[in-house]
């Protein structure tokens, strides 16, 4: 069962780029493929399929292990497989980064939240880098991590930021737990569990707790001219860019600047500040396990009043059980309550 597509670089980002593109001197053509091409992949998604398996070490079913694709700037993915499970590292340093973002992430959700790979039954992680021709983008296709170059003008090599992989992967762990549909507060959830998930993979791999996290998603992709913006702001939904290339952070940070039915990039700065308040007093593992359990027992269309009390209810039985702190379902009602939703 395929889940929804979701594009790290949202459409309304994306779109303001291709119309602003040529006035600001910037790669219009680039600009322009990406946005057809990710138009394209919406529509041929049902059909793709692995094209390509001749592997140099070939995954072991049912271990998690990694494979990465050089797809050689082809907008078609499972080109050549260059780096297996366990494989020396190779001369690219975008293939080593896949490998290890994905690495990264399974890991994290291994030794932190106790599930095997993306589907809990160490499904194989395919990784695909230099897809496209200057493609401003990455995405998880159901199947496997698609990772564009970027222009070098806007955006950089999407491998760059471990951010990239473990918000796509995570959409896969949602799509086999609560399945949460891609439409408004459900969209948003799913939106806001991959923010909340990769923002924890950052912190896993620089082995850093909330207080010293900056709470960005993205910043690593920015290119050059960028430096210094972020895609989005998990701390303050709504301040991470303010430019002409990229147009103004349109997302909420509470429930008085919901948009009803809204992109779910927008709505789910709501949760993941919700996420972020509880991680700050909680820690962000202990706020992960809660979250992770609340996402276990969400379903398609629940909405935000149903993650608020699950991760309440969550809470209460992992302090219980002594997992996290006692005091754990209160800072978690008054996260939830801080951003508008009780
Ligand atoms: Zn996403």
């Amino acid at each position: 069962m395929p889940g929804p597509i979701c594009f790290y670089i949202p459409s309304h980002i994306i779109d303001h780029i291709a119309r602003n593109a040529r006035q600001l001197g910037l790669d219009a053509e680039a600009a322009q493929r990406t946005a057809v091409a990710s138009a394209a992949i919406r529509q041929q998604r049902q059909t793709s399929g692995l094209t390509s398996m001749e592997a140099l070490t070939a995954p072991r079913p049912g271990r998690g292990d990694r494979q990465i694709f050089d797809d050689q700037q082809q907008f078609e993915t499972g080109g050549t497989v260059v780096r297996g499970e366990g494989d020396s590292p190779v001369a690219a340093a975008n293939a080593n980064a896949a490998y290890d973002g994905l690495g990264a992430t399974r890991e994290f959700f291994r030794e932190v939240l106790g599930r095997d790979s993306i589907d809990n039954a160490g499904m194989t992680l395919l990784g695909d880098v230099n897809y496209g021709d200057k493609y401003d983008n990455a995405f998880w296709d159901g199947s496997r991590m698609v990772f564009g170059n970027g222009d070098d003008q806007i955006f950089q090599d999407f491998t760059r930021d471990v951010d990239v992989c473990a918000h796509e992967l995570t959409h896969g762990v949602t799509q086999h737990t609560a399945g949460l549909l891609y439409t408004d507060q459900s969209g948003a959830m799913n939106e806001a569990f991959s923010d909340i998930f990769a923002a924890c993979v950052d912190q896993f791999v620089q082995k850093a707790d909330a207080g010293e996290h900056n709470w960005l998603i993205g910043e690593e992709v920015m290119a050059a001219p960028m430096y210094g913006e972020a895609i989005r702001s998990m701390a303050h939904p709504g301040t991470a860019y303010d430019n002409p290339v990229l147009g103004k952070d349109p997302q909420a940070a509470h429930m008085a600047q919901y948009v009803p039915n809204g992109d779910p990039h927008v709505n789910s700065g709501i949760i993941n500040r919700a996420f972020y308040l509880s991680a700050i007093d909680l820690g962000s593992y202990p706020a992960a396990r809660i979250f992770y359990a609340a996402l276990q027992n969400l379903w398609p269309t629940a909405v935000f009043t149903d993650c608020a009390y699950l991760c309440a209810e969550q809470a209460r039985i992992l302090a219980r059980d002594g997992k996290v702190s006692r005091n754990a379902p209160q800072t978690v009602r008054a996260a939830f309550r801080e951003v508008g939703i009780e």
